[in-house]
């Protein structure tokens, strides 16, 4: 009997292992990843929706690693917040991202994601600026996008951090919008410029109409209160008649562009361009 327990205990152990080893070897490589500064970021457009024309693309974090393969961002990038390493590679992205855009042939906004650690010190803004100042970018065409979870405490440095980011002319939008915690208090207490509806919404509006509901109601809000909106996660045609029927302005999804490489989203809008 005590062989047993001795080997059930061992048992789970492993499987407990398991994940600790992957999380240790994660933090590891990623360090280096860093250091190497072998992350990239694509690039996945967002367009007008009566159009259909580009207007907008969002900077997504890329890692892959030469022997573990591509890691998701929803994988390393809360470990990197847990080891402080995300204030750096979010600074890195807002640079990089400015840079890229700035080179297009025709004046999209480029956003950026931001995580609620990046403003626990003083360095977010001083980043921002620098990014506009070396890469040329228009303020107006930086978009950062944070969550409610940013707005779930009431926090001095957060609130001034975003009046400042707001002053110098970058665009600030909600991410997400729908998931968390539906306060809806914050909404009062800082002006977005954007509402994005999180994709859990838009996956269901053809077949519920609970969920059409949802959105109509989540677009006038928006609407009402001087922001635009967003639909991410759009991936069919019927998807996207709903919302540009509900007067989503913009639409974001693998129906009009997975994320890609900055060159390959160069290429079309160079194509696209008006002759
Ligand atoms: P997010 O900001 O909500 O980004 C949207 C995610 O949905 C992206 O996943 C995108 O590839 C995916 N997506 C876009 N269109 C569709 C679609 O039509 N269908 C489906 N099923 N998915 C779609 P990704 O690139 O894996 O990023 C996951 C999350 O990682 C992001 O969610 C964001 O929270 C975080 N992330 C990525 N890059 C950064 C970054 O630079 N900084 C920070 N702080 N977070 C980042
Ligand atoms: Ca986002
Ligand atoms: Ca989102
Ligand atoms: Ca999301």
């Amino acid at each position: 009997a005590k062989a047993d327990g001795r080997n059930r205990f061992h048992f789970f152990d492993t499987s407990l292992d398991a994940a600790a080893r992957r999380r240790n070897l994660i933090e590891q490589e990623l360090r280096a990843a860093v250091a190497a500064r072998s992350l990239t970021l694509h690039f996945q457009p967002l367009v007008d929706s009566g159009s259909g024309r580009i207007i907008c693309a969002e900077a997504l974090l890329r890692w892959h690693h030469p022997t573990l393969g591509t890691i998701s961002p929803t994988e390393f990038i809360p470990i990197a917040e847990d080891i402080g390493l995300i204030e750096k590679i979010g600074a890195w992205a807002i640079r990089e991202g400015c840079i890229t855009a700035a080179s297009w042939p025709q004046p999209i906004r480029i956003a950026v994601n931001l995580s609620p650690r990046q403003f626990a010190g003083t360095g977010l803004y001083a980043g921002i600026a620098d990014a506009l100042r070396d890469s040329g970018m228009p303020p107006a065409r930086l978009e950062l996008e944070v969550t409610e979870s940013l707005l779930l405490k009431t926090n001095a440095l957060v609130e001034s951090t975003l009046v400042a980011i707001t002053a110098l002319g970058v665009r600030v939008a909600l991410d997400d919008f729908g998931t968390g915690y539906s306060s809806l208090s914050y909404l009062r207490k800082y002006r977005f410029d954007k509402l994005k509806i999180d994709q859990s919404f838009i996956s269901d509006i053809e077949t519920n109409a609970d969920s059409r509901a949802i959105v109509d109601a989540i677009i006038r809000l928006g609407h009402d209160l001087g922001m635009s909106v967003a639909a991410e996660g759009v991936e069919t045609e019927a998807q996207y008649d709903i919302l540009r029927r509900l007067g989503c302005g913009e639409i974001q999804g693998y129906l009009v562009g997975r994320p890609m490489p900055g060159d390959e989203l160069e290429k079309i809008l160079t194509n696209a361009r008006e002759p």
